[in-house]
């Protein structure tokens, strides 16, 4: 299976045997372990080592020559062999051309380096040259092989989904990638668009959205998949295209990245994704409401009170808490088909990174089994949350006067757990469900996770269910 995706530079892991070629051994150590692979090297090799400063350090390398001044092979630094991220800082440093793994005192399963090295050649390239062209490896092909690139083509999905800025990437967009993914995969997709939601009872999601360019009204998306006796699965994704906050405007700083802010909808795209094409036994219903949170005369303001789906009326304490006004009526919409388990992913609220920083989703769920599945695979898989609680004595701070609850805590504490307490609302006690607040953005570049637009504990997830 090779791998290539045209916005991107193309991934360059490559498991088809017949395209293997003669290729240069990466071997790869930690400090520890180093002088047992130098005592392997020739004497002039050593001392090379030596003059490029290699210690094993992790995402360090040097390139060994043999005695002609050619390649003889690469030494990278690894933290230690389960390292997921172990190659990834490689495809991009080495020169281009063809590696494989050779054999050096640590051992990096196959999986990990075609995931790490799949993600270390991604460089969101729509709006300019990519510059140079990744190195490649070549993997032998197996099953665990298959799902780490089927993962990090999920992974590269989110990213170029969230790095687009909103002009090419608003509620139709959304709709149009959701509709090719249902085709390629056979999916059932199905839109209510602008008036549409109104007429079939999605009143909040249409409220949020009705203030945007007449060409980017809001929407509910859906891809219903697999056999409808296997258990149901929702997949819910918060899929606010661009967040101004609404009429409670956001500062320039706070809107600066809020073409992130459909970063829900990404992850549940690509969860998506992987069910299908990994073919799980699961009746898949996937729901997507897309909107822009806009401002124009018809915004919905602070004060107003929306009737929901499932019949709550809701006062609109503040406009910038949109994301679970829109995530609600898709929530009902949800339960109404009876399902066995809801996820949802949601770029929610900004308390969940004053909680836990830009690198741990926050994990809510209140189905114990289910949450300790995610943990468990979050450490195995190197997908980190963490899990915080639905404290529902909490409801208290949705109390409004006029209506039946607000959409925002009064009071500004635990605001992520509010947030969630809202979802709350909706969801029977008897469904399963998790709530994940995500940031879906790196703050800063690490090997394999340039800055910009990522997914986080799907890959758990995937695991869980699988
Ligand atoms: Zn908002």
């Amino acid at each position: 299976m090779t791998v290539s995706r045209s916005r991107s530079p193309p991934v360059t892991v490559i498991t088809d045997k017949k395209s293997f070629r003669k290729a240069i051994p990466i071997l790869a150590s930690d400090r520890a372990r180093l002088p047992k692979l130098l005592a392997k090297l020739t004497p002039v090799q050593r001392r090379w080592t030596e003059t490029a400063g290699f210690e094993g350090a992790a995402n360090t390398h040097t390139i060994v020559p043999d005695e002609q001044g050619g390649a003889a092979m690469v030494l990278a630094g690894v933290r230690d062999a389960d390292d997921v991220w172990a190659l990834a800082n490689l495809p991009l440093k080495l020169p281009a051309g063809r590696y494989e793994l050779g054999k050096g005192p640590l051992t990096i399963p196959a999986d990990n380096a075609a995931f790490s090295w799949a993600l270390g050649s991604y460089k969101f390239a729509k709006y300019r040259k990519s510059g140079r062209v990744p190195a490649e490896l070549q993997v032998e092909d197996s099953t665990k092989v298959v799902l780490a690139l089927q993962c990090a083509e999920a992974q590269r999905l989110v990213r170029d989904l969230v790095n687009t800025p909103t002009e090419d990437m608003g509620p139709e967009h959304l709709a149009n990638a959701a509709r090719e993914q249902a085709r390629q995969f056979g999916g059932k997709y199905r839109e209510w668009v602008g008036e549409q939601l109104l007429a079939e009872n999605f009143p909040a999601i249409h409220a949020v959205g009705r203030a945007a360019a007449p060409d980017r009204q809001p929407r509910l998306i859906e891809i219903t998949w697999g056999n409808p006796k296997n258990p149901k699965l929702a997949v819910v994704g918060k899929g606010v295209c661009f967040d101004t906050g609404g009429l409670d405007i956001k500062g320039a700083e706070g809107m600066r990245l809020m073409k992130k802010d459909m970063g829900g909808a990404a992850h549940a795209l690509a969860l998506a994704r992987l069910i299908m094409q990994r073919k799980l036994p699961i009746r898949l219903h996937m729901l997507i409401p897309a909107v822009e949170n806009n401002i124009s005369s018809n915004s919905y303001r602070p004060g107003d009170v929306i009737k929901t789906r499932a019949g709550h009326h809701i006062e609109i304490h503040n406009t910038d808490a949109e994301g679970r006004v829109v995530l609600c009526d898709a929530l009902a919409y949800a339960v109404e088909q009876k399902p066995k388990t809801i996820i949802d992913f949601a770029t929610l609220t900004g308390a969940a990174r004053v909680a836990l920083g830009p690198e741990l989703p926050a994990l809510f769920c209140n189905d114990d089994k289910l949450a300790a599945r995610f943990e468990k695979a979050a450490l195995t898989l190197e997908d980190p949350m963490w899990r915080m609680p639905l404290w529902r004595n909490y409801r208290r701070f949705f109390d409004s006067d006029i209506a039946d609850f607000t959409n925002s805590g009064r009071g500004g504490f635990a605001g992520a757990i509010t947030a969630a307490l809202f979802l709350d609302y909706f969801v029977p006690s008897e469904v399963s469900w998790a709530h994940f607040d995500v940031y879906s953005w790196n703050d800063v570049s690490r090997p394999g996770r340039p800055l910009g637009g990522e997914m986080q504990g799907l890959r758990a997830v995937l695991a869980s269910i699988s």
